[in-house]
Parts: structure tokens; sequence; C-alpha cells
């Protein structure tokens, strides 16, 4: 059996798993588990490649918040020159909280946002607002004249077209709640250009998650630029496209290893390009997971090991409140040893176990018959590629306090999360 991690992230050295140059068992030891372990320099890396497939079209990177929204990552891409893809007033919130000048690079996406979130940004001076409805266009209308401050808009657009991803995070087609119509946009943007305080500027899109081919979003990106023409005619001036983000990431091993995203991001900007047919817009980029994914692990012990008749289970000390996307979407993330024993690689010790959590949920589970090396109680797992979608989803399910999460950079190490307590759960509560 053949075992390999996430180079560069998580690579194997003399048979101990390395988080950039830190061993994560000395991780496990020094900050206990479960613990979310996540690679600046691989963020970095990631976020440049993305950025630099762009450099021949005008175009800002707006990564997506919702993905990780740790304070130190936002200020890490911040640094870097990012800008954010916020879909809440809180998400709002980090970004200024990081960067206040980061203000001017935030794209704000979002079906329901109150007239409380809508002050908000007006205040913050963002970029851009994604409008989603025509209930949303008169609020923001409204509380734009209000405090007499202009908002650039555009509206989002459903293209309806589908992505072949799982159906809750595939969100550009018809049926689904995002967005409006291309057949109702005409009116839309008509009734935007009236009102003295909004300031039409874009359209965007944004048509699904973990999409592993360039397809969908050219096939959007068709619709949008159409979209565009129209509108230029109709005397709009639409300077920007937001395609969104969706980018999918390779979560089996075997197809990671053969990932190379400095094509994927070039093949994506092309795509992208190509669609637009030399319309003269600035392209705006929401990516998240493509960024964030493959630079973090969930690491976790083995409490116990035990049979059920046929099954055998391995019950680790993270659980669905840690990760929750097995358990939500059926995701599949590979597992790996933390000590890789050479002898038992040769002999190709390996069992068909259940990996699953401690949390009283038949759905609480990271892996169900899947092959693994010999996994012995007090044992170091690695979940791979959890850097998005993780934490972010994490909850107190069974009175769990949260992970604690660290940032390792070459051979340093900084907690930029500490473990929750007992009395972090307790304090809101009378
Ligand atoms: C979730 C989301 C993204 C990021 O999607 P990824 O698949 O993580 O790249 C971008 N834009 C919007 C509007 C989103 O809701």
């Amino acid at each position: 059996m053949k075992i390999i991690a996430r180079p560069p992230a998580f690579q194997y050295k003399k048979n101990h798993l390395l988080a950039d140059s830190v061993p994560l068992a000395y991780l496990a030891e020094r900050y206990g588990t479960p613990l979310y372990v996540y690679s600046a320099s691989t963020i970095r890396d990631r976020y440049r490649t993305f950025e630099n497939a762009f450099k021949r079209f005008p175009h800002t990177v707006c990564y997506s918040v919702k993905a990780n929204s740790n304070l130190s990552l936002l200020k890490m891409l911040a640094k870097l020159g990012s800008g954010f893809d916020v879909v809440s007033g809180g998400e709002l919130e980090r970004v200024l909280h990081v960067s206040r000048k980061a203000a001017e690079k935030v794209v704000f996406s979002g079906v329901g946002k109150t007239a409380a979130e809508i002050d908000a940004a007006l205040k913050a001076n963002i970029l851009i607002f994604n409008v989603e409805s025509e209930s949303e266009l008169d609020l923001l209308a409204e509380r734009a004249a209000k405090i007499k401050k202009k908002a650039r808009i555009a509206l989002r657009i459903n293209p309806d077209v589908f992505a072949d991803t799982h159906p809750y995070i595939s969100t550009g087609l018809r049926e689904h709640k995002f967005g409006v119509a291309l057949s109702d946009v005409g009116d839309l943007y008509t009734r935007a250009a009236a009102r003295k305080y909004l300031d039409v500027a874009g359209v965007s899109c944004h048509i699904g998650s973990q999409i592993t081919t360039v397809e969908p979003f050219a096939k959007a990106m068709l619709r949008i630029a159409e979209l565009v023409r129209a509108l230029a005619a109709n005397g709009h001036n639409i300077r920007y496209v937001d395609a969104g983000g969706g980018l999918g990431i390779s979560y089996k091993s075997e197809d990671a290893e053969a990932d190379n995203f400095e094509a994927k991001s070039s093949a994506y900007a092309h795509a992208l390009h190509d669609s637009l047919g030399g319309l003269k817009v600035h392209l705006l980029l929401e990516p998240g997971r493509s960024i964030v994914a493959p630079a973090g692990a969930l690491l976790s012990r083995v409490v116990v090991t035990k049979q059920n008749g046929k099954k055998r289970f391995v019950i680790v000390d993270a659980a669905m409140n840690d990760l929750l996307r097995p358990s939500l979407y059926g995701a599949y993330h590979e597992i790996v040893p933390v000590q890789l024993n050479q002898v038992l690689q040769m002999t190709k010790a390996t069992s068909v176990v259940d990996v699953v959590g401690p949390v009283c949920e038949t759905g609480d589970f990271f892996a169900r018959d899947r092959e693994l090396p010999h996994l012995h109680e007090g044992d170091l797992v690695a979940i791979l590629d959890a850097g998005a979608y993780g934490m972010a989803l994490s909850s107190n399910y069974n009175t769990r306090p949260r992970a604690a999460e660290v940032m390792v950079d070459g051979s340093g190490v900084t907690v930029v999360r500490k473990r929750e307590t007992m009395k972090d759960l307790f304090r809101q509560e009378t």
C-alpha cells in the first residue's frame, strides 16, 4: 500500500509526517489533539500561483472568507494584497479587524443581507455589493440614500448551468436560491440605474464549489459576457465581472499526486478569459477552497479500536463537530498515519476499517470501509485537505470544545486559535 501525504505542506521524512519541517507528533504532544495544522508557506504559494495565473488580465483576487476565516490566515492574505469575498456582516468584521485598508477590495455576496449588514458595508466603503434580489436592491438603495453614500453594485446572475458537484454546494441552477434569473435581470438593471445612490458597475456569478473541470465556469462566463454586451448596448457602464469561486481540489491521493495547481489555475484563467471574448472588464475572483484546503490537516489520536461483528472501527478523538464534511456531504478525506512504520508498510499490514468520531450520531464518520495501515490505540492520524470548510464548519455539538489551530511556517509554529475550554462554552449561558 502506497501512502502519500500532501507535499509540500505535509510529507514524510524518515517515517515521520511533517508539516513544513515540524513533526506532527511533536505538535500533538505540545498542543494536544484534535488539532488543526496549517502550512503558511503553502497558503502563500497557492495564493501567489493563483494570482499569477491571472497576471495578464486586469483582476483582483478576493479570497472567500467562509472557507477558513481564521484571523491570522486573513491577515497573511491581506499582506499579500488579497481582497476578500464576504457573505455576512461577521466576515466583514473579520476582514476589517485584520486590515482596514482591505475594505476597498471587499466583495459582499449573500442572499439575505440585513439592513445592519448593508449599513456596515456602506460605512466601510467596500468595493462592490453582489445583489441577489429585487428586494435587496431596494433595501440597498434606501440605506445608501439615507447616509448619502453611493453603493457600487453588481447583480448576481443565476446562469442556469449544471456543475458536477455535490447538490448542497451547487448554486448555479435556476432552482437554487442564489442570484437572479437571466430572464429577469434586464429589468433589475434598469431599476438599479434609476436609483441615485446606486452605481451599476458589474455582473457577478458563483456556480458552486468543488468543481473540478473548467467547462461549467466557461459556460457560465459565456452567458455573463453576452449579458454584459447587452447591458452595454442599453447604456450601462459595466466595468466588473465577478466570476465567483468554486475551483475544486483533488481529495484522493492518487489524483492529488498528479495535480498541478499552476496548470489548473492557468487553464481556469484562460477559460474565463476566452469566454469573455475581449470584453474590457476588471475580473473579480473569489477562490476559497483551492487556496487553503490542501494546506491544512486535522490531527487526531486513536482513542479506541473495536470490532462489531464483521466491522472494525477506529475511534479517534476528532469528530463531526470538528470536521463536518464527511457527514454533511459524504466527502472523502484521505487519512494517513503520522508515524509510518516501514516494516508494516512492507508487509502490507493493512485492514479495512471505519474511522469514526465519538459523537453520538451514526453519521459521525471520517471514512467508511477504508483500507488503512493497522492503527492502534494511541496512534496519531492526519486527516488531509482539511484547510477549507473544516474549522469554519465546526461546532460544539456534544459539548465538545473546539480544536486549537496552529500555523506552521518552515520550522516556526504559532497557535492561531487556542483550544476552547469548558469556560468558553459556558460563557453565554445562564
Ligand atoms: C463559497 C463561495 C465562494 C468560494 O467557493 P470555493 O469553492 O471555496 O472556492 C466564492 N464566492 C461565493 C459567493 C461563495 O458563496
